[in-house]
């Protein structure tokens, strides 16, 4: 499996309608078990591995972050934007 396809998640929707459902589960799988294998999966705040806590993806940089590096308590029900965006979506 190319290395471009753990880190691009559009390109899951691409290739979603070239599998079975239980093949594409199977690759989904796989890919999160390659994204969490990978040791620069890290928080963008504090660096630390994201194994370790809850975490959040930014819906803008698509940078990962500890719920508690940004001071969430709970999964966000709607877009999530790390402080660095929302700063840059204010100006
Ligand atoms: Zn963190
Ligand atoms: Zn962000």
């Amino acid at each position: 499996m190319p290395d471009a396809l753990s880190s691009e998640t559009i390109y899951l929707n691409i290739v979603q309608v070239y599998f079975e459902d239980d093949a594409f589960q199977h690759l989904n799988k796989l890919i999160q078990s390659k994204r969490h294998n990978n040791t620069n999966w890290t928080c963008y705040s504090c660096k630390n591995n994201l194994d370790t806590d809850d975490s959040v993806e930014c819906d803008k940089c698509l940078f990962w972050n500890h719920w508690a590096c940004v001071e969430l308590t709970e999964a966000p029900l709607n877009d999530w934007f790390c402080p660095k965006c929302k700063l840059e979506n204010n100006n």
